[in-house]
């Protein structure tokens, strides 16, 4: 589904990635772990085609197809989602209506025919009850006045909505409470399946508690240092980061 080959990628004249490779299989859950500033969340917004980040070298392809050719929009109407793309908060405009309006924008892309307010509806009924969500989110404004848990259950729920195929995550905020955790957790688990992949980035072993990823990376100075599986997240956990310079400059 995503393959990702020697990656380079500079922000402001900085060299951030450098020589990533990593490849993600249709129904895989990735972690990404490293230390602050490792180009976690560089990775993250190269992957959703944010704009200010140069590609210096390197391959993307998705599906087979040119990712880093392709605009933020194509890109989405592809079937990439980043869960922070729509996180910021649009007082007045109605959750719901915001939400109908980014899945059109994606469905006219793909060529498909926009859903009408009661098939929206629909969907957004269907969605709820597979989330176990309630709907008083809905009729707020976009993220105004949600508290942390609330904004991270409506990621999900803009996620569940979207149906993307690779969802990128990228759990940064320090702040998530064990509710927000479960949230995105419990968000992930129902929309796992055979044709989703995720990449979860976290810096906290204690989320992958709640989602058993198939692959736990580590990514330090730009590259991805170490791969295993989810027993790699707890000796994280145990012994930091301290041992990954020896990788990163080896001799060092
Ligand atoms: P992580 O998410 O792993 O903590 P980031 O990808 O946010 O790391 O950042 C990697 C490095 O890139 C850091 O040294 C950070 O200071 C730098 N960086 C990120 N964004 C910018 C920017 N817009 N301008 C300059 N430096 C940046
Ligand atoms: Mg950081
Ligand atoms: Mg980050």
């Amino acid at each position: 589904m995503l393959k990702i080959d020697n990656l380079h990628a500079s922000v402001a004249g900085k060299s951030i990635l450098k020589g990533l490779a990593l490849e993600v299989k249709p129904g895989e859950v990735h972690a990404i772990m490293g230390p602050n500033g490792a180009g976690k969340s560089t990775l993250a917004n190269v992957l959703s085609g944010r704009e200010g980040y140069a590609i210096d070298d390197g391959t993307v392809s998705f599906e087979g197809g040119d990712l880093l050719a392709m605009s933020p929009e194509e890109r989405a109407a592809a079937g990439v989602f980043l869960a922070f793309q729509y996180p910021v908060e649009i007082p007045g405009v109605n959750n719901t209506y915001f939400l109908r309006s980014a899945l059109n924008a994606q469905r006219r892309a793909r060529g498909e025919t926009e859903l009408d307010s009661m098939q929206f509806l629909k969907l957004v009924r269907e969605t709820l009850a597979v989330l176990h969500l309630k709907d008083e989110l809905l009729h707020r404004g976009v993220n105004e006045g949600f508290s942390g848990g609330e904004k991270k259950r409506n990621e999900i729920f803009q996620m569940a909505v979207l149906e993307p195929k690779l969802a990128i995550l990228d759990e940064t905020d320090s702040g998530l409470d064990i509710d927000a955790l479960k949230a995105v957790a419990d968000g992930v688990n129902a929309l796992r399946g055979p044709d989703r992949a995720f990449i979860v980035i976290t810096h906290y072993q204690r989320l992958l508690d709640y989602i058993k990823p198939d692959v736990v990376h580590v990514l330090a100075d730009g590259r991805i240092v170490q791969s295993g599986g989810p027993e790699l997240a707890l000796q994280l956990e145990q012994h930091g980061y301290a041992w990954i310079k020896d990788r990163v400059a080896p001799g060092a």
